[in-house]
């Protein structure tokens, strides 16, 4: 009830625009989310369509990749998705940002209707910021999705297991190669019972090269984890 309050309440003191009309009521009006690009169909981490790829990666990212799959709602290039992810990340209202981001991935994964998986019994864990980054923040985007999402994917939301616990730069402003120096090493696992032989389901906002991705998998696996998917809300 005091959510409601609150939330009508602030609707009256700070009532909602579009992001890309402009028009009142909610952070992404109607037709605009059909401007978005909602994907129909799941791809490999190397971008194949999923409907040309027998099993769950391709051969190549069988060889390669630890991450078992990848889900992503959206393509990052769509103009106004860059602007919902971007606003997500600084604007005062982020975290209400993300019920729109939830959505939009529940979309997607409505679209792909029989060739979701199963994720009951999986651990839902956010790709972690660092103490002082999440301080300075406030909030992790990737859990605020996270949490929200959690209840559809029927998983459990498991936080403080994956750490991480050196500063990195800021993915952007690098390089392909130098994206996977700089994330290596910096996460941990704080407590390896609670994930050993668990199918883990791993949060973040945007996939680019899959560094980050890649790196957390890499943690979790060698901490007993017994497969380990990413799910993101837009891919670049
Ligand atoms: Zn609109
Ligand atoms: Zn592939």
């Amino acid at each position: 009830m005091r959510g409601l309050f609150q939330n009508t309440l602030l609707n009256i003191v700070f009532p909602k625009f579009c992001l890309n009309c402009k028009k009142e009521g909610d952070y992404l009006c109607q037709d605009c989310q059909g401007l978005t690009g909602i994907l129909e169909y799941r791809f490999c981490l190397c971008e194949k369509a999923s409907r040309l790829i027998k099993e769950e990666k391709c051969n190549r990212c069988r060889r390669n990749r630890r991450l078992d799959g990848l889900y992503f709602a959206l393509p990052y290039q769509n103009a106004i998705v860059k602007n919902l992810i971007r606003q997500f990340k600084y604007e005062p209202f982020a975290q209400e940002l993300a019920d729109t981001i939830t959505s939009l991935i529940i979309n997607h994964f409505q679209l792909l209707g029989k060739e979701m998986k199963n994720f009951s019994e999986f651990l839902l864990i956010p790709v972690p910021l660092t103490r002082r980054r999440l301080r300075w923040r406030g909030f992790n985007q990737a859990e605020e999705i996270s949490k929200k999402l959690a209840g559809f994917l029927d998983a459990s939301l498991t936080n403080n297991i994956l750490m991480k616990i050196k500063e990195t730069q800021h993915q952007a402003d690098l390089s392909g190669k130098d994206r996977w120096e700089n994330v290596k090493g910096v996460f941990a696992v704080s407590n390896r019972e609670k994930i050993k032989n668990k199918n883990i389901l791993l949060m973040d906002d945007v996939y680019t090269t899959g560094a980050t991705m890649e790196e957390c998998a890499k943690s979790l696996k060698e901490n007993g984890a017994r497969s380990v998917w990413g799910i993101v809300a837009a891919r670049g």
